[in-house]
């Protein structure tokens, strides 16, 4: 259908819309035309997919299955704007994943670890492998994939269209072109592109990949409700022994190479001492070349590489003692046997203390190691890997000494101006506190999920966040540090109750159940919790999920479940699966369980929150008619990290300890629960089964879809009443059903136009309101003309026009007065 959204023409490619989508896309627009950033909730299987034309559009997605989604329904629509005779000659859609996914190479693609097949990769398709390569055919490997790009002319190495992965993939075998590069080189000349979160957000790929995009791009996060964590991981790093050890080889590796290249070609360590002096744009000329991303840094500021490298290290030898002390002096650190925890800046203190290395230097640690690496021509970089972390660690240590003060004031700022810094360096000897041999790692923690943020925000005008679970939508700006134009949530419409939320409080024995420490392993509680995983296997169809706190505790439950012959009673009615940490084994439980919901048999999947199951899988009509959370899936707070963080949160956004918790263990809650529910036409019942869900405050933080839907009769269930409401609930929605939701849950063309007319109306009454009061002219009286006004009027106020009505505001805030929204006034100028 075709309708408009004021002067933009909306070509949607169904019949009918759904309301919160109508909304969602008119806060879209208002966020667009703003140039600003938005936070907007709505459940998923919705319909949030979007394309705006004119502006690239970015969109980052979590997973390889999102990604390819999200690329069908972009070829749905542009085949929908094509019959509907929309003009998108030239228009390219393309989605971006890693190397693993994407390699055609006949050896490197069956590597199946993700590292290895970019080393490989990078091995085979540096700029000097390449150069060496071409000038002496046969003396190096080389991909011919790789090689095959340099025969199109470069900017037309796609045609025109969608491509999804697959498709990408079956061009690239016909053409014996490498799919990876293919995309990777069209990424500045394509419309839409849809790629993972960490493109953008980890600085050490957002560099190689994103760096050209345009200012004007539209940024989507979707499935944003981790992005902070997202964040956090891409500037946190952890260091072990066995990654020092491994790293001092390739140093002794590394000068090794150097004396053998003053034997063979000295020129070339001379040439690039010469362009050091230049600073590193000069001795990274290689970055122009857009394939050759040999070591990835993670920090890089503009006026760094334009910065001549510290003369104590420009001298290949003299930059590989640097990291050799540096290697040493991180062991010796290691040796502690108590836990320190300690700023970047009294770090930097200790290691100049005892080994005299600057911070200048430091800083240009991992930039001046990838020059080494090309300036050596070094192959098999999967070897070199614990090095470039530990120089990378260097950098953003280095970096980072210092925190910036944000913009709203920290709560706490230190003496010399600055904010505590957003990292912390955290050693921990022991692995487990009841460990006797140590193990230790040194963690370098960010704390500041909107340091990896900041670049987005300043780099585009408009980023929308955007999810079915991101309640309460306040946290997110604060924590990321932005301010947005709007932030909605959506209700959900719904002809019929297609989901029942209940929170069971307590067993039929009427015992408390809870997964507070204290509690959670009662035999009464486990118990409890035992016999709603019975009763409803029995009431509820085909597949049920079940969800834990942590695998820890599930494990405990399960082993107790054992015990008390729980499990035997579920397997009467339905096959067990369970989650574990391996991917592998979770996927094979995975296709069982979906075979054992076909086939009729029923299956039960015991999983975590926080796991994959819970973020990526979906588990839509018989895969999942029931989801039970089991407690509330708070973190481990004995975490030193998440201790760190919580202060940090405390000092700079004054955000509570337990309010963050409370919102961090309730958007995961909300995710789990909303794995049951993947569009309108699906129906389940979501259960939280402990008593602190029936709490206030607790439950203000679910996403409102599902909070609209918890009355309170159902917030304080105990088992028996709830299998009973679970019961008439199936027997209810069994019924037979005009599916057709007309006017309610969804919208044909009319029902829009009524809408849009009725919005005017209200609109026209509140201006004509307005008037009556005084506080505007209505224009037979005297009132301004139609023209806008460009100096804002005598009186310095402001105009904005109507059909019906002129209107002479004195201020602004006489609309707030009026309940306007003045910036809703059409054609409104403001002086
Ligand atoms: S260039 Fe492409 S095909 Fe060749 S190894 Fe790399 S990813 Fe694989």
């Amino acid at each position: 259908m075709l309708f408009y959204l004021d002067d933009l023409p909306v070509l949607f490619p169904y019949d009918r819309i759904y309301p919160e989508q109508y909304a969602y896309m008119a806060d879209l627009k208002r966020t667009l035309d703003a140039n600003g950033h938005c936070v907007l909730e709505m459940p998923s299987g919705t319909g949030k997919t979007f394309y705006g034309r004119n502006r690239k559009l970015i969109y980052c997605s979590r997973t390889v299955p999102e990604i390819e989604k999200a690329l069908a329904e972009l070829k749905r629509l542009m085949a929908y704007r094509e019959e509907m005779g929309a003009r998108d000659e030239g228009f390219r859609g393309m989605g971006l994943t890693s190397r693993r996914n994407l390699c055609l190479h006949p050896d490197v693609s069956r590597e199946k670890k993700g590292k290895i097949v970019d080393a490989r990769c990078r091995d085979l398709t540096s700029s000097f492998a390449c150069e060496k390569g071409r000038a002496e055919p046969g003396s190096v490997e080389l991909c011919s994939f790789h090689e095959e790009l340099n025969n199109y002319e470069a900017g037309n190495l796609l045609p025109t269209g969608i491509w999804t992965l697959e498709d990408v993939k079956r061009y690239g075998r016909d053409k014996g072109v490498c799919p990876y590069f293919t995309i990777r080189r069209m990424l500045t000349h394509a419309d839409v592109i849809i790629y993972s979160f960490h493109y953008l957000l980890d600085p050490k790929i957002a560099d190689q990949v994103s760096k050209e995009m345009s200012k004007e791009s539209i940024v989507v996060f979707d499935e944003a409700h981790n992005i902070d964590n997202v964040c956090l991981e891409s500037l946190s790093i952890d260091l072990t022994r066995p990654m020092l050890d491994s790293a001092a080889r390739s140093v002794t590796k590394l000068s090794e190479k150097i004396e053998e290249i003053k034997r063979t070609d000295a020129s070339k360590l001379q040439d690039e001492y010469a362009k050091l002096v230049e600073g590193l744009q000069e001795a990274n000329n290689a970055r122009e070349r857009e394939d050759d991303d040999v070591m990835a840094n993670p920090v890089l500021s503009d006026d760094m590489i334009k910065e001549a490298v510290p003369g104590n290290i420009r001298k290949a030898e003299h930059f590989v003692a640097f990291l050799k002390r540096f290697v040493e002096y991180m062991k010796t650190r290691m040796r502690v046997l108590h836990v320190v925890a300690e700023t970047p800046q009294s770090f930097l203190q200790h290691l100049k203390d005892i080994t005299y290395i600057e911070r200048r230097p430091l800083r240009f640690c991992a930039e001046r190691l990838t020059s080494l690496v090309r300036t050596l021509e070094l192959t098999n970089l999967d070897e070199y890997h614990a090095l470039q972390k530990i120089a990378s660690f260097a950098t953003l240590v280095a970096t980072y000494e210092k925190g910036k003060v944000s913009e709203q004031g920290p709560a706490s700022v230190a003496a010399d101006g600055y904010a505590p810094t957003g990292f912390l360096l955290i050693l921990e000897p022991y692995e487990t506190e009841h460990a006797t041999v140590p193990n230790p790692i040194f963690h370098f923690v960010c704390l500041d999920p909107a340091l990896a943020m900041s670049p987005v925000f300043e780099r585009f005008s408009s980023v929308i966040i955007t999810s079915g679970t991101i309640s309460p939508l306040d946290m997110y700006p604060k924590i990321l540090g932005f301010t947005p134009v709007v932030i909605e949530s959506y209700p959900m419409t719904l002809t019929r109750n297609a989901f029942l939320p209940m929170v069971i409080t307590r067993g039929s024995d009427q015992v408390a159940i809870s997964s507070r420490f204290e509690v959670r392993n009662d035999p009464a509680v486990v118990r409890n919790f035992g016999s709603i995983l019975i009763e409803m296997s029995k009431a509820v169809p085909d597949g049920l999920v079940a969800f834990f706190p942590s695998y820890l505790y599930m494990e405990s439950i399960v082993a107790a479940w054992n015990d008390m012959g729980i499990l035997n009673e579920v397997w009467k009615h339905k096959l067990i699966f369970v989650e574990t940490p391996d991917a592998a084994e979770t996927s094979i439980a995975l296709d069982n369980y979906r075979k054992a919901c076909n086939n009729g048999r029923g299956a039960v999947l015991l999983s975590v929150a926080r796991g994959k199951v819970s973020e990526g899988i979906d588990f839509d009509h018989n895969y999942g008619r029931a989801v039970i959370m089991f407690g509330i899936p708070y973190q481990y707070t004995e975490s030193r990290i998440l201790k760190a963080r919580l202060e940090f949160l405390r000092d700079h956004h004054r955000i509570k300890e337990t309010d963050y918790l409370t919102f961090d263990a309730m958007r995961h809650a909300a995710q789990c629960v909303g794995r049951v529910l993947r569009g309108k036409t699906d129906w389940g019942l979501m259960v939280f089964a402990d008593k602190r869900f029936a709490r206030a405050d607790k439950r203000a933080k679910l996403p409102r879809w599902i909070n609209q839907y918890i009355t309170e009769p159902h917030s304080n269930l105990s088992t028996d009443m709830a299998i009973h409401l679970s019961k008439l609930f199936i027997r209810s929605i069994s019924q037979p059903f005009d599916h057709s939701q007309t006017g309610i849950s969804l919208w044909t063309l009319e029902d829009i136009e009524e809408r849009q007319r009725r919005e005017k109306e209200q609109m026209d009454n509140e201006l004509a309101d307005a008037a009556e009061v005084g506080l505007i002219k209505k224009k037979d009286e005297g009132g301004a003309s139609l023209q806008p006004i460009k100096d804002g009027g005598a009186d310095g106020g402001f105009l904005a026009y109507d059909d019906d009505v002129d209107i002479m505001m004195e201020d602004e805030d006489e609309f707030a007065s009026l309940g306007i929204d003045a910036s809703e006034l059409e054609g409104m100028e403001l002086a």
